[in-house]
């Protein structure tokens, strides 16, 4: 059962990241470090940005165990410098069971809800509530089965388990799905099984407690206690990780659940926030839930406002708040709203109780190792001399112009019925899509052909 189970869940790995293939971070794995936390050199689809990644691991481990929360970490760099990839994979390296949450600072300018209730909302995703469920099994030693099967040999099975438990001899009535159950654990006499009483599942444990104690087909967390005789008595806890936000969202009368799936949930009230807090305390106390801070991923963090900025200052000194990682590629500007400049365009208090990461220009073999990874993900067979003119088009444009190149290029040789990319089609498409410093000397030459350009602009205006 336990294989079965890997087996599915492999299967579903491989169909998400199909689904993920077009996406420009899927190639991020990871982080790519190795046991001590430090970097290889190109591992998890992350490549060079040695320090960063470095640093970024240490955030990830003091993060798992669960040392920070309500802290500000800033990815500061050039664009195209990995910034967004390595909080991509903090999040992989984190795992499911992280709540991680990812938005660009331009998502609270909706007019749907206030710039705080989105704050307040992206806050909320990122804290996960563990709450522990206690899930009743009877469990014990096979003393004997009968299987009944019809007269006709056909039909539904049913039979009956005499198991031995830890206070008396209980015989169990079985069912059809039972039996399954039973044939595929291949369960014998002297075995030690579990049933669990709400669903009928029977799994084996094994002959020994020792094999039992290893024993977590279901991924479930199981503990055991060994009893005085070397019986067993088994407790099964499932936990279930939701966000707060999720519950918030749950019991709001005005949303509903079903909000959750067209993710249309509105201003939530702050009564409802408010009682949520209280029986999440409440179930804290009881033992019964863990509040476990995880990320909230602000990307284009300079794209928030004072306002914005004040209110994320504030909500980070609450004990549940989030880790909040940002991430900017801007220099000394205007913090929007204002007319202060300030480094990243973000207020000097919020700076200060950050820790920054920076990320450095990536080299020609962190280029072209990049660009042979994205070629991988993209299932596409590049020449060799392809791939390096492609890098040096890295190097002279932008790494972002060149990625798109592999897509299109593709598509090209694709035409041609061929199944490489060659530096043909790599040139072909460099003249039919312009990159950044191209496109603005277009604009030079041409701005006269064009609709509202400056020229036209200030005339109209004077
Ligand atoms: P911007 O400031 O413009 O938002 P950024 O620093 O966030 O840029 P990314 O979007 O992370 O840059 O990088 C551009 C592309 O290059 C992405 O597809 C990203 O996955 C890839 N990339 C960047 N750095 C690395 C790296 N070190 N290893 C692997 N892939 C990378």
């Amino acid at each position: 059962m336990a294989a079965m189970s890997t087996a599915v869940k492999v299967q579903e790995v491989r169909d998400v990241t199909r689904i993920e293939r077009i996406g420009a971070h899927s190639h991020i794995r990871g982080l790519g470090l190795d046991d001590s936390c430090d970097p290889k050199s190109v591992s998890e689809g992350m490549v060079g940005q040695q320090k960063a990644r470095k640093a970024a691991g240490v955030v990830a481990e003091m993060i798992r165990e669960g040392k920070i929360a309500g802290r500000a970490i800033l990815l500061a760099g050039a664009p195209g410098t990995g910034k967004t990839a390595i909080a991509m994979g903090i999040a992989r390296s984190l795992g499911s069971d992280t709540a991680f949450t990812s938005m660009s600072g331009s998502e609270i300018y909706s007019l749907e809800m206030s710039k705080t209730e989105a704050l307040t909302q992206a806050i909320r995703r990122s804290i996960g509530v563990r709450i522990k469920e206690e899930t009743e099994v009877v469990e014990g030693e096979v003393v004997e089965i009968q299987v009944e099967r019809p007269a006709s040999g056909v039909g539904s099975k049913s039979g009956k388990l005499t198991l031995k438990t830890t206070d008396m001899e209980t015989i169990y009535d079985l069912g059809s799905k039972m039996i399954e159950s039973l044939m595929k654990e291949k369960v014998r006499s002297g075995d030690i099984i579990v049933i669990d009483k709400a669903t009928g599942k029977i799994s084996k444990l094994g002959r020994s407690f020792t094999r039992a104690r290893d024993y977590d087909a279901t991924g479930a967390q199981t503990k055991f206690v060994q009893c005085p005789e070397g019986e067993l008595q088994k407790r099964k806890e499932v936990v279930h990780t939701v966000s707060l936000h999720e519950i918030d969202v749950i019991n709001s009368r005005a949303q509903g659940f079903l909000a959750l799936f067209s993710g249309d949930t509105g201003e939530i009230k702050s009564e409802v926030r408010d009682q949520i807090n209280c029986k999440v305390v409440e179930w804290r106390e009881e033992g019964k839930a863990e509040v476990v801070p995880g990320v909230l991923f602000i990307d284009e963090v300079h794209m928030l406002d004072v306002e914005s900025f004040s209110f994320l200052n504030r909500a980070l000194e609450n004990e549940m708040a989030p880790v909040v990682i940002m991430a900017t590629n801007r220099g000394i500007t205007k913090i929007r709203g204002t007319n202060f400049k300030a480094p990243h365009g973000i207020p000097i208090d919020l700076l200060d109780r950050s820790i920054i990461i920076p990320t450095q220009p990536y080299t020609e073999a962190e280029l072209s190792d990049i660009i042979k990874i994205r070629c991988e993900e993209e299932d596409c067979d590049m020449q060799p001399d392809a791939l390096t003119i492609l890098t040096k088009i890295a190097q002279e444009t932008s790494l972002r112009y060149s990625i798109q190149l592999i897509t299109t290029a593709s598509v090209v040789a694709k035409r041609r019925k061929s199944t490489q990319v060659s530096v043909e089609d790599i040139k072909k498409v460099y003249t039919l899509f312009l990159d950044e410093k191209r496109s603005q000397q277009f604009l030079k030459e041409y701005q006269d052909q064009f609709m509202f350009n400056e020229a036209e602009e200030s005339t109209s205006m004077d």
